[in-house]
């Protein structure tokens, strides 16, 4: 079966049920009706789908070829480019392992010197407060 067969196939279907649980309660359903597999698989998902895709369904366990997908209502699931940077197939459009961790920061308070000069000297070295007080008096 083309690809434009199992497009034309999920229109004129029962009806589309786009998610995975959704498939498995109307295979359900249609199986304690005294349906088939045979005859859900031939009659409601069309030609490319198999008795064996619908049983396997009935385990939580769905088709991952786009035409079978598409003949049963569902989304095709389609390979995903993997990350340029750490090879693994994120997501999001950033790339989690390039995520820098954050320069520290500090607060200080404006409206007090001497607490600023706390906050300073707790987090600074004197290295670092001497090159902050050139800083300062240039
Ligand atoms: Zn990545």
């Amino acid at each position: 079966m083309t690809e434009r067969n199992a497009l034309e196939a999920s229109k004129t279907g029962v009806q589309k049920l786009y998610s995975e649980e959704k498939v498995l309660g109307y295979i359900l359903l249609q199986k304690a009706a005294g349906r088939s597999l045979r005859q859900i698989a031939n009659n409601d998902f069309g030609g490319c789908v198999t008795y064996g895709d619908v049983q396997r369904a009935m385990h939580g366990v769905f088709p991952k070829r786009p035409q079978k997908r598409l003949a049963m209502g569902l989304t095709p699931m389609r390979p995903a480019p993997a990350c340029p940077n750490c090879g693994d197939v994120h997501t999001k459009k950033t790339c989690p392992a390039q995520h820098k961790p954050c320069p520290p920061r500090l607060a200080i308070r404006l409206d007090d010197p001497h607490s600023a000069a706390r906050s300073i000297r707790r987090h600074m070295t004197t290295d670092q407060i001497a090159a902050l007080v050139r800083a300062l008096e240039e």
